[in-house]
């Protein structure tokens, strides 16, 4: 007898029930959305999902755990704007980035900007609107010290430290061994004195070990070695740490085989970080800063079905969307192994026929690949193309301007 080994598939796509034949964001059906957008292709994006998805982490994680969302994500004003009605601060990455961070209402006093190359003019930037800088360099201590003499307003820092560990099973390992990111954990106490002498207003350490981990043991360790690593060097704080940062990486499934992302361990330990931070570090706020476990699943990107063709056998759906506006689903945005994000026909939700087929865009490279060799329901032009899980690192995070097609649209429902 033979053992029929079946091939791992993509997590069921639950958050986006249907309705008939459409699928529905927010409960609208999708050809309806599509006809109010007066376009393709387009991103929507579910508000319903975006608090649901803040709710479920409150629940899971202590109440003492401020939550910050890490907008490079998707910086798109309309939900960075609702983002910020629901969690603790916003993270920021550039002037740009704070500029629409402020702009939605944001509360100053929880902003903080991290990033390796941050220039003069938006270290003075960060001082004038009164956030929290995650110092990653010794180069930008003086800077720092003459914006707040310039200014007379206090220059609020943490440092971000680039740990003597790595993230295990991260998706992007961003801190261990040599890194851009932050400074390493060794040169730190040097440069907690460079702030002390340069009267900067410390409040606490920024650690952020990587990326898109769905292993929660992984998460949990990094934690502990991160809250450890914080205590140690807080010895040589010049003032109580108040803040201490320690990352997020949360992933979410995007191939097949991959499982949700179990809070369960993982709330259980910040729980257990939390008490022992009571003694350690008395007057700190834990933080946890997440982007794409925020608002990666609520989001789909929409094509439309141009054209269909068969060549030698295997047939290809071409559509008006592709690598230009969802760099990622394409596979050419960091992974080693191009896999399939999860895709649908959204406007045949009920259909029973299904096809193989490899979802194409319209560009003039064979790396303009959305779906290869996929099952989905037989579609003809005119059918809209679902990529799910595309709220995170999508339309910022694509080369738009490649070959001169339309930007893409976006839309919160
Ligand atoms: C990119 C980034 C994040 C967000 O990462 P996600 O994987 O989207 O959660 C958080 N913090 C820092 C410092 C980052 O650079």
């Amino acid at each position: 007898m033979t053992e029929t080994r079946k091939l791992p598939e993509h997590t069921p796509m639950t958050q986006f029930p249907a309705a008939g034949s459409e699928l529905l964001i927010n409960g609208q059906p999708l050809s309806r959305i599509a006809a109010r957008v007066g376009r393709t292709p387009f991103y929507a994006y579910d508000r319903s999902l975006l608090s649901a998805r803040v709710a479920q982490l409150r629940a899971a994680l202590p109440a003492e755990v401020k939550l910050h969302f890490a907008m490079k994500a998707n910086p798109m004003p309309a939900l960075v704007c609702h983002m910020a009605t629901l969690v603790d601060g916003i993270d920021v990455a550039s002037a740009g980035e704070l500029m629409v961070a402020l702009d939605v209402g944001a509360d100053p006093q929880e902003i903080s900007f991290a990033g390796p190359g941050k220039t003069d003019a938006e270290l003075h930037q960060a001082v004038a609107a009164g956030i929290l800088v995650n110092v990653e360099s010794f180069r930008e201590v003086p800077i720092l010290a003459a914006a707040q003499q310039a200014l007379g307003l206090p220059a609020r820092v943490a440092v971000r430290v680039n740990p003597d560990f790595e993230l295990k099973s991260s998706g992007m390992k961003m801190g261990g061994g040599p890194k851009q990111f932050g400074v390493d954990a060794e040169q730190v106490p040097e440069l907690l004195a460079a702030i002390g002498r340069a009267e900067l207003a410390f409040e606490g350490f920024h650690l952020f070990a990587g990326s898109q981990n769905l292993k929660p043991e992984a998460i949990v360790e990094a934690q502990q070695k991160s809250f450890a690593l914080a205590c140690r060097l807080a010895e040589d704080a010049p003032s109580p740490v108040r803040f201490l940062n320690l990352g997020g990486g949360f992933g979410i499934p995007y191939f097949p085989g991959e499982q949700p992302l179990d809070l369960a361990p993982i709330g259980a330990n910040l729980a257990d970080i939390v008490a022992q931070a009571k003694a350690a570090l008395p007057h700190a706020e834990i933080v946890i800063e997440l982007g794409r476990y925020l608002v990666g699943e609520a989001g789909v990107y929409v094509a439309r079905v141009l054209d269909k063709k068969v060549s030698r056998g295997h047939t290809y759906l071409v559509t008006d969307g592709g690598l230009h506006h969802h760099l990622s689903a394409s596979g050419n945005f960091g992974q080693v192994i191009r896999k399939n994000y999860p895709a649908a026909i959204g406007n045949r939700m009920d259909a029973t026929v299904q096809e193989t087929v490899s979802v194409v865009g319209p560009l003039c490279t064979p790396l303009d690949l959305l779906a290869d060799r996929m099952n989905l329901a037989a579609a003809e032009p005119g059918d809209l193309v679902v990529i799910y899980q595309s709220g995170a690192y999508g339309a910022t995070a694509s080369p738009q301007r490649f070959l001169g097609h339309p930007a893409v649209t976006e839309v919160l429902i």
